[in-house]
């Protein structure tokens, strides 16, 4: 996995989306955008790929900020909450939202390759999900489906390297 890289102009422009939607949110809900918490959302949208809390930690510190662990996983469970990041169970990483606001489980497709993920929002699988679950009285209280595999650009590589 590479290390966080400066963010090109397409991850900054991404970025300042992000950031000005996770403002209204948190104001239409009444909570607090901390200084912090806005930061480590900036930090996690400045990179392509989902990122851990310990990477997000080394940008804090280059940053200058006396950064604990313990707070940056208070940011990123504040952030969790909001719905403004998604964490990636099977790389224990975190990635931005791009409906933050709106109702969503969520399903990743996630290249096992490069680490990039892509956030698929499709109702239908989450409806059968709980349908599932449902016939097997399973209560749901979250849902997250991650698919691994390969992405376009790394089948490419991967073909041309032969
Ligand atoms: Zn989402
Ligand atoms: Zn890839």
């Amino acid at each position: 996995m590479q290390p966080p890289l400066e963010p090109c102009s397409r991850q900054l422009a991404a970025a300042r989306q992000a950031l000005s939607q996770a403002e209204i949110v948190c104001q239409q809900r009444g909570v607090r955008l901390t200084q912090l918490r806005r930061r480590v959302l900036e930090i996690i949208w400045h990179h392509s790929s989902p990122l851990g809390a310990y990477a997000i930690l080394d940008v804090l510190r280059n940053d200058g900020r006396q950064g604990a662990p313990p707070t940056v996983y208070r940011a990123l469970d504040f952030l969790l909450e909001q719905g403004l990041i998604h964490r990636l169970a099977s790389l224990n990483m975190f990635m931005g939202c791009r409906q933050p606001g709106a109702h969503h489980s969520g399903q990743f497709l996630i290249c096992q390759d490069c680490g990039q993920a892509d956030e698929l929002n499709n109702q239908t699988v989450e409806a059968t999900l709980h349908t599932e679950a449902m016939a097997r009285h399973f209560e749901v209280l979250a849902q997250t489906v991650e698919v691994l595999g390969r992405c376009l650009d790394c089948q490419e590589a991967s073909r041309h390297g032969d």
